[in-house]
C-alpha cells in the first residue's frame, strides 16, 4: 500500500489547540453537571491529581490530617468542596476560594449497549471531556463478558506521532495532559458507569511522551487511601519510543507494557508509523529485551491488522523474527474505521487466515474484539473533533 507520510513535527507541541468552537456538535450537549465551584473555565489549582502530601503542601490546613480527608473525598467522587462535610466551614471556604477539585468537565456521554444481553449489561461508553482551555479529549469505558470494567484513558490532547491509520494522530498534538486531567477521566468514568477495576493508558496520545505526569496520575490512582487500583491492573501502550521503554524498565512502576508493533518489517512499519524512522525495530527490540531482563514480564505486542497491508505470510515471518527471544503475546486489532481514511478493515476470512499463520508459527495471540465502535470509541477512533459547542 502506498502511503504519503506526514512529517513528525517536533514543534507540534506548540500547535494551536483544537478549539471546540471550530466544530459542529453531533447532537445536544450535556453540560448540566457543570458546577462553578469545582470547574473554573480559566483553569485553577486542581487537587484531583495530587497525593495527600502534595495537598498538604498546597492547602496548608491547620491540622495535617485534613489533607488526607480531602484526598479521600476527592478520590471517592466528591465533585465539590462543599460536599466534604467532615471539614470545618473555614477550610471549605478557603478551598473554594483558592482551589478546585477538577478543572475539566464532562461535555457529553455516549453509551453503546450493543452487547447487552438479557438481564446483563456489559456496556461500553465514551466521555467527551472539555478541558479548561477548551481542548477536548475523550476516554472510554470497556466492559468484558464477565462485566469487568476497564477505563481507557488519554494522556495527551491529540498526538504528535502521526500514525497514518489512527484518527488521534491526524491533527497533531495540542498539549500534554496534567495529572489531574488524567485522574479526572477515571473519576468521571466511574461516576457515569460504576466501579472500574482496570486501566489502560491507550486513549488519545502517546503515554511515554508524557511519562512523568502519567506516573504521577498512576500513583494517585494506585494510592491505598484512594482508588487503590493495583499497578498490575494498569497497562500503558506505546508506539515504541525505545529510549523511554528503557527508562521505564529502570524507573517505572510495575504496570504492564504494551507496544504497538503493527509490523515486523522496518520499511513497511515506517510507511505507516513515522516514529519508526527515529526508533527502528532493532533499537526497539533491544529496549524490549532490556525491559524484559529488568522486569521479567510478558509484553503485549499490539498488531493493527490492515487489509492488504500486513496480513501476509511474509508479515508473519517478520513478526516471528522480531519476537525471537522475547516473551510476548500478540494482540490482533482488526483496523477500526477512520472516516476519510483509505485503509480498510480485513474481512473475517483474512483475519482467520492470519491467525492460522500465527498458530502455525506458534505465536501466542489474542484478538481484540470490536468494542464501542458504534460510538467511535474503539482503538484509534478517539479525537478532539468535538461533540461539544460552547
Ligand atoms: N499511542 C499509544 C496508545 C494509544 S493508541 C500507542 O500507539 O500505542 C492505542 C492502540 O490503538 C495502538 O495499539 C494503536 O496501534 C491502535 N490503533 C490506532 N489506530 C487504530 C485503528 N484505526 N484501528 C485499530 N487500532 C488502532
Ligand atoms: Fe498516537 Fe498511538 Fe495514534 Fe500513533 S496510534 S497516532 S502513537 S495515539
Amino acid at each position: 500500500m502506498k502511503a504519503s507520510l506526514p512529517e513528525i513535527n517536533s514543534e507540534s507541541k506548540n500547535k494551536p489547540a483544537y478549539k471546540a468552537s471550530e466544530y459542529t456538535p453531533l447532537s445536544g450537549t450535556n453540560l448540566e453537571n457543570k458546577n462553578e465551584s469545582t470547574y473554573k473555565a480559566s483553569g485553577c489549582a486542581s487537587l484531583s491529581g495530587m497525593l495527600p502530601e502534595e495537598i498538604l503542601a498546597a492547602v496548608k490546613p491547620d491540622k495535617p490530617y485534613r489533607a488526607n480527608q480531602i484526598f479521600k473525598a476527592i478520590q471517592s467522587g466528591a465533585a465539590d468542596f462543599s460536599l466534604m462535610t467532615t471539614l470545618p466551614a473555614s477550610l471549605i471556604k478557603s478551598l473554594c476560594d483558592n482551589f478546585c477539585v477538577t478543572s475539566s468537565m464532562v461535555a457529553k456521554v455516549f453509551r453503546d449497549d450493543t452487547n447487552a444481553g438479557a438481564g446483563r449489561k456489559p456496556e461500553n461508553g465514551k466521555l467527551s471531556i472539555l478541558l479548561h482551555d477548551k481542548n477536548i479529549i475523550e476516554c472510554v469505558l470497556l466492559s468484558d463478558l464477565k462485566e469487568r470494567k476497564t477505563a481507557c484513558i488519554s494522556t495527551q490532547a491529540g498526538c504528535a506521532m502521526g500514525c497514518l491509520f489512527c484518527k488521534t494522530g491526524e491533527s497533531g498534538l495540542a498539549r500534554d495532559l496534567t495529572a489531574s486531567e488524567i485522574v479526572d477521566q477515571f473519576l468521571f468514568l466511574e461516576k457515569e458507569f460504576g466501579e472500574i477495576s482496570n486501566i489502560v493508558f491507550m486513549g488519545m496520545g502517546e503515554p511515554l511522551d508524557n511519562i512523568e505526569t502519567l506516573f504521577k496520575a498512576a500513583e494517585v490512582l494506585n494510592h491505598k487511601e484512594g482508588k487503590g487500583i493495583g499497578y498490575r491492573r494498569m497497562t500503558l501502550s506505546t508506539c515504541g519510543l525505545a529510549d523511554k521503554v528503557a527508562y521505564i524498565a529502570d524507573n517505572g512502576p510495575p504496570m504492564r507494557l504494551a507496544v504497538s508493533l503493527n509490523c515486523g518489517n522496518q520499511k513497511k512499519r515506517e510507511q505507516v508509523m513515522p516514529i519508526a524512522k527515529k526508533f527502528d525495530l532493532a533499537g526497539l527490540k533491544e529496549s524490549l529485551l532490556y525491559y524484559q531482563r529488568k522486569r521479567g514480564k510478558r509484553i503485549t505486542l499490539e498488531y493493527v491488522l490492515i487489509k492488504g497491508f500486513n496480513t501476509d505470510k511474509d508479515d508473519v515471518k517478520s513478526l516471528r523474527d522480531f519476537i525471537q527471544g522475547l516473551s510476548v503475546i500478540v494482540n490482533i486489532i482488526p483496523w477500526n474505521r477512520v472516516p476519510g481514511s483509505s485503509f480498510q478493515t480485513p474481512s473475517q476470512k483474512e483475519i482467520d487466515f492470519f491467525v492460522k499463520l500465527l498458530d502455525a508459527n506458534q505465536i501466542s495471540y489474542s484478538i481484540r474484539h470490536k468494542k464501542a465502535q458504534k460510538i467511535r470509541g474503539a482503538c484509534g477512533q478517539l479525537s478532539s473533533e468535538t461533540h461539544y459547542q460552547p
